[in-house]
């Protein structure tokens, strides 16, 4: 459904008249949908059951599908805000949807990078990162036939945690219904861990994958982010774009996969 507070509205017109060199604008041009997961009320994911949270999965894929029907949208952006510190304003869960008329910055940044490792390795950057996680396995929290969830090796946050398939996929649009159910328990399970190590904190989680209609790409690959607000991006983050972290990734994940082996004994 549509958000009764959109940030974006698909009702505008899609350019505006430059009226001034120096300063570029655009208008609120886009779309904006929430998706709720539950018709009972529910504040935690964690408590969604398997099915649940894979209808959501595959309704986000849906959703891509059907605004790439469409030339004006050039990106849709998954995202669940899940808590009030992380800036969610209603407590029943839902995620939401934002179709841009353009490729955000974040991810304009991804691909470039991807597109550069490629050139100098032959290899997408994603696959060689699980590959050489998968090897050491000090990083890695868990994982399934297809998806593994791993805290990154320079995070951001403490306990920043990425999820990704094992296999190449630069599209998630392009994820079957089997795979999305197993991806979806392998989330449930994180999200009760990480509610264990962390008191159930508040968290942000968004998907990265391609623009729309682009071709398949064995540069980029998709994945998902989730984090935990343990603490707040201050001046120094603010001014320098650099993060303190003060909790190593090794220890983060160490810990998600204890409450993961405490939950199944
Ligand atoms: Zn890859
Ligand atoms: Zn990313």
């Amino acid at each position: 459904m549509l958000n009764k507070y959109p940030a974006l509205r698909p009702d505008m017109s899609a350019t505006m008249p430059r009226i001034d060199p120096f300063f570029v604008a655009r208008p609120g041009f886009g779309a904006h949908e929430v998706v709720i997961p539950c018709k009972l009320h529910e504040t935690n994911p964690a408590n969604l059951t398997p099915v649940q949270y894979a209808n959501l999965l595959v309704a986000y894929r849906e959703r891509i599908r059907a605004f790439s029907q469409n030339d004006l949208w050039q990106y849709v952006q998954l995202f669940q805000n899940v808590g009030a510190e992380a800036g969610a304003s209603l407590a029943h869960l839902h995620a939401q949807i934002i179709a841009l008329p353009m490729v955000p910055d974040a991810i304009v940044a991804e691909l470039s990078f991807a597109a550069k490792h490629h050139a100098e390795h032959g290899r997408c950057v994603y696959c060689e990162l699980v590959e050489k996680e998968g090897q050491s396995r000090t990083r890695i929290i868990c994982e399934t036939e297809h998806f593994v969830a791993l805290c990154p090796f320079a995070p951001r946050f403490a306990y920043e945690f990425w999820v990704m398939p094992k296999y190449h996929a630069s599209h998630y649009e392009q994820t079957g219904d089997v795979l999305l159910h197993e991806l979806a328990e392998l989330m449930l399970n994180l999200l009760a861990a990480l509610d264990v190590v962390l008191a159930e904190p508040a968290f942000n989680s968004f998907l990265h994958t391609s623009p729309l209609r682009t071709n398949a790409s064995s540069q980029y690959h998709w994945h998902w982010e989730f984090i935990p607000r343990t603490a707040r991006a201050a001046g120094f983050e603010w001014g320098s774009g650099c993060f303190l972290n003060t909790v190593p990734p090794e220890q983060a994940a160490e810990e998600m996969r204890a409450a993961l082996t405490n939950r199944r004994s």
